[in-house]
């Protein structure tokens, strides 16, 4: 039987690869190797227990205040460990982080086939979001197989000079994840909706809005809540002390804001579900708007999920406090249209059966 091990570090990409890996041990063809560096310890653990997802191998590499480059080397090193123990067939990265980057590597290095889940994802533009945008154009280099979640991702490995018969359009995993945590599991939610308040949920953490930027959403959030009374807005802190410091001081005591600890998966996805507008500048909470229908004015100045703002789900509203609240007043206006035109469900990032798909080409390939 040929193995595959699938490696994740990350939150998001926990979200993404345990569909996957539910699939690929559903139908037995393949032994299945998962495996955690531990990248993102506790956030990781609890999407991967939200799935019902074991990891086979714990690499457990965070230590508080590492940098980018010791988390790189770390994970590099006991990658190239596993794989001389388990000699796997192949190994499957995902997105686009620190973990995808250095286990690809490694297995690149060992001549093992590399699959890459979310393959062709660019902004060209290398700081933004940082250092994403490397992870995933180096990835893109020594992968074997591309499983891109849409169209535009694909034609731009094309560009890029991968061949056609390399790449395969799957959708994207995250839809596969929102069909699994809407429909099969029950939400922890410390309060009831009240259907009189209109919910807008908020979450910043990247490293490019670190200072200034996160600064001026935090005040632009505190301003849009002061100008509309039936807003309820519910931020989950991102754990960074970054992020944690400046909600205290600009949101704090601030009447209906309800800052939370991040919920596990299941729990945020009902919350997004419940959302009348969603501010973030998340990545994969883009791609879940978008598959839900719900309006979302991205924090940032470009975003690589563009297939989600042709759909009309997704605005860019950059990271400046006046733009921000513009934006999020004319949208929670009172019927305002620009608000309907943006809330309509969109099948760009596919319909939930990614993972089948990518099952049945790795059914091929390995
Ligand atoms: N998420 C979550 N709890 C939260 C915030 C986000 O489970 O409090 C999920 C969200 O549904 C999405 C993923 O985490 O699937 C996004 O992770 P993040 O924003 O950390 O990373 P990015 O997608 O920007 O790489």
């Amino acid at each position: 039987m040929k193995r595959i091990m699938i490696v994740m570090g990350t939150r998001p990409e926990a979200i993404k690869l345990c569909p996957l890996v539910r699939e690929l041990k559903a139908r037995g063809d393949q032994e299945i190797l998962v495996c955690s560096t531990g990248q993102h310890r506790a956030m990781l653990d609890s999407a991967m227990e939200a799935f019902s997802v074991r990891p086979d191998f714990d690499m457990d590499v965070m230590q508080t205040g590492q940098s980018t480059s010791e988390v790189t080397a770390k994970v590099l090193k006991r990658t190239d460990e596993l794989l001389v123990a388990e000699k796997p067939d192949m190994v499957l990265v995902q997105g686009d982080t620190t973990t995808a980057f250095a286990s690809g590597l490694a297995a690149f290095h060992r001549q093992i086939s590399v699959g890459h889940i979310e393959a062709g994802l660019r902004t060209y533009q290398m700081h933004a979001p940082f250092p994403e945008e490397f992870h995933r154009q180096a990835i893109s280099l020594f992968a074997d197989y591309h499983f891109s979640p849409t169209v535009t991702a694909k034609r731009n490995l094309l560009r890029e000079g991968k061949h056609e018969s390399q790449i395969f359009v799957t959708g994207n995993t995250v839809v596969d994840a929102l069909r699994i945590t809407l429909s099969e599991k029950r939400p922890s939610l410390p309060w009831q909706f009240d259907d009189g308040q209109r919910i807008l949920l908020f979450t910043a953490h990247r490293r490019e809005s670190w200072g200034e930027p996160i600064r001026g959403m935090l005040r632009a959030l505190r301003r849009i809540v002061e100008e509309h009374p039936d807003v309820l807005a519910v931020f989950p802190v991102h754990h960074n002390p970054h992020v944690r410091a400046a909600a205290k001081e600009i949101l704090g005591g601030v009447p209906r804001v309800r800052m939370i600890e991040p919920p596990e998966i299941v729990t945020f996805h009902h919350l997004l579900a419940h959302a009348h507008l969603i501010l973030t500048d998340s990545g994969g909470i883009q791609e879940e708007a978008v598959a839900l229908g719900i309006p979302t004015l991205v924090m940032r100045y470009s975003s690589e999920r563009t297939e989600g703002m042709r759909a009309g789900v997704l605005k860019l509203a950059g990271s400046g406090e006046e733009g921000i609240v513009a934006l999020a007043n004319r949208l929670l206006e009172e019927n305002s249209e620009e608000y309907l035109a943006m809330k309509k469900p969109s099948a760009v990032y596919g319909k939930g059966r990614a993972s089948a798909m990518i099952a049945d080409i790795l059914e091929k390939v390995v």
